[in-house]
């Protein structure tokens, strides 16, 4: 019997542990995404790749990325949101 208790007790602790590793997991991964978010807020620009304007096949410039207004660069999405929040609370 008290094999028993002493069994289901660690069994109920690794359970919770598990539970609690699990939920750290589920934290952590959007935790480290705002982080980098907020350490790296720039990201290469999705539509010039990083260039800052659009080339020919034969390299010749053709106009600077409207996306990016020339930059190369953009805000990350997740850093957008930051900056909104930040915004709407003054
Ligand atoms: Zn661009």
């Amino acid at each position: 019997m008290g094999y028993l208790i002493a069994y289901s007790t660690v069994a109920v602790a690794w359970a919770a542990h598990t539970w609690w590793l699990s939920a750290a997991a589920a934290l952590a991964g959007p935790a480290m995404y705002a982080g980098s978010c907020w350490w790296f807020p720039f990201a290469n620009c999705w539509c010039c790749k990083g260039a800052g304007r659009h080339r020919r096949k034969d390299g010749k410039v053709l106009r600077d990325c409207r996306i990016c207004k020339g930059t190369g660069k953009r805000l990350r999405i997740g850093r957008r949101i930051w900056n909104r929040y930040k915004k709407a609370r003054g």
